[in-house]
């Protein structure tokens, strides 16, 4: 059966893209994957998400967001979609069980996904001091000594972010120089924070949890770690037919969900590289949803 949309993707933009969707009568189909719930479910306490005063676990966040969902109407398939042609139209998705299905318009939200060291006690102490995001696990770390491993903008950033609350911040940098734009390097050298390059995490340290890292050049004593070595946005789908950027992210038209693809759109994490916060995500996927019903009242015979 043909649909008016398909969602890709479930982590707030797609289901903040599917309650706009379904409220506004497109009922949407939403492939969540086997994972759903994108990078929340992966999170501790969420603090900074408008509408609950008190703290709610990524997990529960979304748990919340799908029902809301669900309620509207919006079908949800917890089955991966393994191929997309848009270079037809209507577009045309295949499922895990090689399952077609067509569809006037397509919502991506399949996100980004932080790229980890690949040490095992990086698992270990996840969410007990080793976090990948400092906006959202920041605040726990109030006037105590943490690490941010990387030397990129994004390192940059979320060790200016920590440098106003936390007591200490280090950089640890593993070549001798910085990746990150000069502005960027400037307010960091402008800074308290301590840089230390040619400096490699050999092992997180603690018991229950993190009390420290074992480097290449010795051992550092902290409370926090917070891993910037980049992101990497789920857009494997997609190459080829959509235009990407050098980083990987989908390229959105400015001030719009808009793809160089008319009738497909991207929002969230696979195209944002700057904000890369659940609310912005929730806002881009809101904006998804009102650009598809602008798209499809213009389009004949839908
Ligand atoms: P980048 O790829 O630019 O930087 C990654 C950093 O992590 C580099 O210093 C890299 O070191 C280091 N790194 C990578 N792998 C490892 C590893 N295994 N161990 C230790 N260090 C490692 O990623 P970013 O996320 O910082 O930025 C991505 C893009 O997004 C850039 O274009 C950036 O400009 C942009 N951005 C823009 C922002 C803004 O405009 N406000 C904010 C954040 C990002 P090495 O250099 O040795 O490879």
């Amino acid at each position: 059966m043909k649909r008016k949309v398909i969602i890709i993707g479930s982590g707030p933009a797609g289901y903040t893209a599917a309650i706009y969707a379904s409220r506004a009568g497109l009922s949407p189909l939403m492939f969540a994957g086997l994972k759903h719930g994108g990078q929340l479910m992966d999170t501790g306490d969420v603090e900074n998400f408008p509408g609950y005063r008190n703290p709610i676990t990524g997990p529960e966040l979304m748990e919340d967001i799908r029902l809301q969902a669900e309620r509207f109407g919006t079908e949800i398939s917890y089955k991966m979609i393994i191929k997309a042609k848009l270079d037809i139209y209507p577009f045309v998705l295949t499922d895990e069980d090689n399952q077609d299905w067509i569809t006037d318009s397509v919502i991506i939200s399949t996100g980004a996904e932080a790229k980890w060291l690949g040490i095992d006690s990086e698992k270990k102490y996840y969410g007990r001091g080793v976090s990948a995001c400092a906006t959202c696990d920041g605040f726990f770390f109030k006037n105590k000594k943490v690490v941010v491993i990387g030397g990129g903008d994004t390192a940059c950033e979320e060790a200016l972010y920590l440098s106003n609350i936390c007591s200490k911040v280090i950089m640890l940098v593993r070549s001798d120089r910085m990746r990150a734009s000069k502005i960027m390097y400037q307010r960091v050298i402008n800074s308290t924070i301590d840089i230390k390059y040619n400096t490699q995490v050999i092992e997180f340290l603690g018991d229950d949890v993190l009390t420290g890292i074992s480097t290449n050049q010795g051992n550092i004593v902290c409370d926090g770690a917070f891993i910037a070595i980049g992101h990497k946005p789920n857009t494997e789908l997609f190459t080829n037919q959509l235009d990407i950027d050098d980083d990987g992210y989908i390229t959105t038209m400015l001030g719009s969900t808009k793809t160089n693809i008319p009738g497909v759109f991207a929002c969230g994490d696979v195209q944002d590289k700057i904000y890369r916060q659940a609310i912005t995500a929730a806002g881009t996927g809101c904006m998804a949803a009102l650009d598809v019903e602008k798209f499809l009242s213009q389009v004949k015979d839908v």
